[in-house]
């Protein structure tokens, strides 16, 4: 994809630039998506930390409740409450809410995980990634089947 990609919350209070490519792009119809979207799912665009820099304003990070010891923090504009990433102790790569860029116009999932619980009107493509719960190879088809395609 062409980099840097801008974004920002629905207020406009926060904007941000992704100047590394991102490492996969997957919807997550897991119940929690669900609620936090106030949708039917979340769309989660893998990127490492340091490849996301805020331009204007700054999250507020809140700790979501996980069930596990690991630290999953929730970053919002507390003017507008848009969601903009999930940052999770220890992993690699924050959880950027694709739906936060400017251009969304190509944005084409690789793929869907927690389908037990996706809403059953969501249709699939024959060639997408599916996934009944977490992926339980560390995203690694994900991000392969994403690296592998052109993101033009
Ligand atoms: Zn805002
Ligand atoms: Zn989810």
């Amino acid at each position: 994809m062409k980099l840097p990609m801008r974004g920002g919350c629905q207020c406009g209070a926060i904007r941000y630039e992704i100047t590394k490519q991102p490492m996969t792009l997957y919807c997550c119809h897991c119940t929690a998506c669900q609620q936090q979207s106030s949708s039917a799912f979340g769309m989660s665009m893998l990127v490492e930390r340091d490849g996301l820099r805020f331009l204007k304003g700054a999250p507020t990070a809140f700790a979501m409740e996980t069930g596990s010891k690991t630290a999953k923090m929730g970053l919002f504009c507390d003017a507008c409450g848009t969601r903009i990433a999930h940052d999770t102790e220890g992993k690699p790569a924050l959880s950027l809410k694709a739906g936060t860029l400017d251009d969304r116009a190509r944005l084409r999932p690789v793929g869907h995980i927690w389908v037990r619980s996706a809403q059953d009107w969501v249709a699939f493509r024959d060639d997408d990634l599916i996934y009944e719960n977490a992926p339980d190879d560390g995203y690694f088809a994900l991000m392969e089947r994403w690296s592998s395609q052109e993101h033009a």
